[in-house]
Order: structure tokens, then C-alpha cells, then sequence
């Protein structure tokens, strides 16, 4: 019997954010262990699934999943976070050892206050553990700020290679693959990083438009090459103040070094050619309302750029509102995070009046509280189970105590205790509001909603608000990533 270890951790960590990633966020996420993770996760098309998917193509595989945890985005992880993680993770492997290889579900943009690297760091504690000879899997989110020990510490790493991400499934089962590969000594890879000085805009992120529908092309092409076991782009996440923060492309190919090399600085020149159009782009909030009203009818979709919980915002943003108000604009859903609204819905109850100032509590940065009046017309706990595809392959959401409000001038408001963006119209829903019946739904995140919203959606605008996640880059002040940059410095040059 080969018995291959599952474990890890996803968090996406926004330096720019005061929110500490902490142990206690952790824990009510949900710290899995065991068979827990098999009921949790295998039916998703999630990394997990992904993994676990191995067992019944794999006859004489046993995977053991040990422990598993995410976090939606904020601010960097607490030394007690990363330091209880990584207890756990190891722990666990060290328990139920010895090991014939190990998968580890990562996300490679985690920050923690007292490491820059945590999945570098884990995946270098776990070869420790294991040692030279026992292959080592790893699946990393197309948002990762990849280091060099990283790659280094692991035999095979996948990246997910759609944005939204709805291959994590896919990618984790390559990943497990290949690893299996290397149990049975069929393979012996070897891998190349390439890291061009080159940030891309959020806004230019979306894998079906070009420039990056170009680079994946370029990658697919690669891919299909004799002796090539795995290319990936890796759009990187540029709300990371650390040193690997940027885009990186990684080649791995069966014991030819300087095949993988070739391919990983191909990718890198293509993407430098292409470093304008990789940074453009955005409506201000006042053009992207009027462009929405312009559009033909049905829904018109805003991506409130600067609020993007999936990228580590808060999600209690208030600038859309304040200017439709200006606007006068009455037919408008959007899901605001405040946790005293919502205790005052409870109070008043389905059907209750309720005038209360809401949004705007977490950051300044995110515009000012906005008074709401109206009816309350539903009450949640605020889970619920997304259908259709979605970003990432999750399928459960909590965004805790919630509450749906009619006000005054029309507009459909859910009010959220806890904010996981809007990954799936569900969040509406299963509150009573009918997304189709809005002429404006104001999304909170950039690319994450679209497997939800794009199925209803006339028309879909980025909107350029303030924020956490800005897509101006230039309101940031970074201390620790490479210097010179592109788009930071204009004259910065491919090595
Ligand atoms: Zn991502």
C-alpha cells in the first residue's frame, strides 16, 4: 500500500490591511482534521477534491487527509496563526508517518508578522520531516508570490491557470498525479522559476481576456512539448509588501534543466512585451454608473475594485452607494458588511422598519458609514451552499448573522456580519432577494464573482473605488518588494 499524506493551508494575506489573520479567525473558519476534510471538501471542485479524486484511479493509494484550514483574505497571519498551523501540520505528519509522498494544498500569497514566506517555510519543515527521499506535491492559487524555496522544497507544484478559478479541482489532480509518478520513480522532474520585475494589475487579471488569454496560450503550447511535465503562469498578488511579491512563471519537465529554463524565461519575455497592457485600465465610480445605466436592460454588474473581499477588503464599502444616492439611482443590490445593523434588523424583525447607519466601520479608506432606512424583509445565520460553478470550487459560505433590507428608495441590501464577497448570488438569494429583478448589482471583488453573476449579467464594469485593493498600486507604500519594478518605475528592465 502507498500512503500519501494531505494537508495545508490557504490565506491570501493584504499587508495593506490592519485585520490580523488570527488564530480565533482560524479556528471559527474551521481547522479540519481527518475525515472531517473528506466530508467538507470531496464533493467540491475544490484542491482538496482534487487531491482526494487520486483514490479511485489509483488502485493501492491510500490518501490520508490530516489537516486542513482557510481563511478569506485580510491582513497578515499572527505569529500564533502561523505558528499553531504549522504545529498541527507537522504534528500530524510526524504521528502518522512514515510517508511514500505528501500533498500539500497551499495558496502562496500568505503573509505572516514574522515571516514573509509561510509556504515556504512550511514546505521546508516538511521536507525536513520527511526527508530527501519522499516526493513532496504542492498546489499553489494563480495569486501566489512564488519563492525560489518553494519550488525548491517540492518535487511538483500545479498552479491553478484559470482567473476566476474554477480548475483547482483539475490542477490538484495533475499535481497528484505526477507526484504518484515520482513515488514509482517513472519521473524525476526538475524545475525552472522565472520572476520578471512585473507586477499585473488586478484589473488585467481575467485568463479569458488577452494579455493573459496570450500567456496561457504561449504556456499551453510549451506544455505540449516532449519531456515537459508542467507549466504555469502565476499571476502573483501585488498586495503583498515582500520581496517575491510579481508575476512568475514556473516550468517543470522530466530531468531537463535547461528545457525548463528555456520555457520559464520565454514566458517571462512575453509577459515583459506585454507589461503596458498588463497594468491598465478601470472606470471611476461616477462612468461606471452611468455606464451601467447606458447598457441595455437587466443587470448591469459593477466590480467594486477597491472593496475586493476576495482580495483582502473588508467588504463594507460605502463609495458605490453614496454616489447611486447622489445619482438618484433606486434599483441597486450589494451585500454590506456591519454587524450593528444587523443587530438592529434582529431587533426590529421581518417586516420591522429600521434606520440605522451602516458600512464603513472596518478601514476610512473604504468611504464613510451610509444611513439606511427601510423595511427589513428577511432574517439568516448567513449560510449558505452556492450553486453552479464558483470561484475556486468552494461551495459553503458563512458570512454569519445576515439580514436582507428593502430601503426606501428601492434598493435590495444584505447586511452581513462576517463578508466572504460575493462568490455566489446565494448570498441574495437565500434571503429572498432576486438578483435578475435589479438594474445594478454592485459585486464585492474583481474576478471572483463572475462564475456567479456572469449568467445574469447585461453588462460588467470594473469600477476604480478606494480601498484596500485598489487597483491604483501608487497609493500603497511598499518597504520590501524588489526595486526597480514595473509599474512602480517606469525604466525598470528585464534581467
Ligand atoms: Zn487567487
Amino acid at each position: 500500500m502507498t500512503r500519501i499524506a494531505i494537508a495545508g493551508f490557504q490565506h491570501e494575506s493584504n499587508t495593506f490591511s490592519a485585520i490580523p489573520a488570527s488564530w480565533e479567525k482560524f479556528e471559527r473558519s474551521g481547522v479540519l482534521e481527518g475525515d472531517t476534510i473528506r466530508q467538507r471538501y470531496a464533493q467540491s471542485q475544490s484542491t482538496l477534491a482534487g487531491f482526494l479524486a487520486l483514490g479511485p484511479q489509483a488502485p493501492g493509494v491510500q490518501l490520508e487527509p490530516l489537516v486542513f484550514t482557510r481563511l478569506t483574505p485580510m491582513g497578515a497571519l499572527t505569529p500564533q496563526a502561523r505558528g499553531n498551523i504549522f504545529d498541527r501540520i507537522l504534528d500530524a505528519l510526524r504521528r502518522g508517518g512514515p510517508w511514500d509522498g505528501v500533498l500539500l494544498a497551499l495558496h502562496g500569497a500568505a503573509v505572516a508578522e514574522d515571516c514573509d514566506d509561510p509556504e515556504g517555510e512550511l514546505t521546508a519543515a516538511v521536507r525536513a520531516l520527511v526527508g530527501p527521499a519522499v516526493p513532496i506535491g504542492v498546489t499553489l492559487d494563480m495569486h501566489a508570490n512564488v519563492s525560489q524555496r518553494m519550488i525548491a522544497q517540492a518535487d511538483v507544484t500545479t498552479v491553478y491557470q484559470t482567473n476566476p478559478h474554477i480548475d483547482a479541482r483539475e490542477q490538484a489532480l495533475r499535481c497528484a498525479r505526477l507526484l504518484l509518478d515520482c513515488v514509482a520513480g517513472r519521473i524525476h522532474p526538475c524545475a525552472a522559476l522565472a520572476q520578471p520585475p512585473l507586477v499585473v494589475n488586478i484589473l488585467n487579471q481575467g485568463t479569458d481576456e488577452a494579455p493573459m488569454s496570450v500567456l496561457l496560450a504561449r504556456a499551453a503550447d510549451h506544455q505540449r512539448r516532449p519531456g515537459v511535465l508542467s507549466v504555469s503562469v502565476i499571476e502573483g498578488y501585488p498586495y503583498a509588501d515582500v520581496p517575491d511579491m510579481g508575476m512568475s512563471f514556473l516550468a517543470i519537465t522530466d530531468g531537463r534543466p535547461d528545457l525548463a529554463r528555456e520555457i520559464a524565461d520565454d514566458l517571462a519575455a512575453l509577459a515583459w512585451s506585454q507589461r503596458a497592457a498588463l497594468n491598465q485600465g478601470g472606470l471611476s465610480i461616477e462612468q461606471a454608473l452611468r455606464a451601467a445605466l447606458a447598457g441595455p436592460p437587466g443587470p448591469a454588474v459593477l466590480f467594486d475594485v477597491g472593496d475586493n473581499v476576495g482580495g483582502g477588503s473588508p467588504g463594507d464599502g460605502t463609495h458605490l452607494l453614496h454616489a447611486a444616492r447622489r445619482l438618484g439611482i433606486g434599483s441597486v443590490l450589494q451585500a454590506l458588511r456591519d454587524a450593528d445593523a444587523v443587530r438592529a434588523c434582529q431587533a426590529a424583525g421581518p417586516g420591522g422598519l429600521v434606520d440605522v447607519m451602516a458600512g464603513g466601520r472596518q478601514d476610512s479608506r473604504h468611504g464613510a458609514p451610509l444611513r439606511l432606512r427601510g423595511h427589513v424583509t428577511a432574517l439568516s445565520d448567513g449560510r449558505y451552499q452556492a450553486k453552479g460553478p464558483t470561484h475556486g470550487g468552494f461551495s459553503h459560505y458563512d458570512d454569519g448573522p445576515s439580514a436582507s433590507v428593502v430601503t426606501d428608495e428601492g434598493w435590495g441590501l444584505v447586511l452581513s456580519t462576517l463578508s466572504s464577497g460575493t462568490q455566489s448570488l446565494e448570498q441574495f438569494r437565500h434571503l429572498g432577494l432576486e438578483p435578475a429583478d435589479y438594474r445594478i448589482i454592485v459585486a464585492k471583488g474583481v474576478h471572483s464573482p463572475r462564475p456567479t453573476v456572469a449568467p445574469i449579467a447585461r453588462s460588467m464594469h470594473w469600477v476604480a473605488t478606494p480601498g484596500v485593493t485598489t487597483a491604483d498600486l501608487s497609493t500603497f507604500e511598499y518597504h520590501h518588494r524588489r526595486r526597480p519594478m514595473y509599474p512602480f518605475e517606469a525604466d525598470a528592465c528585464l534581467p
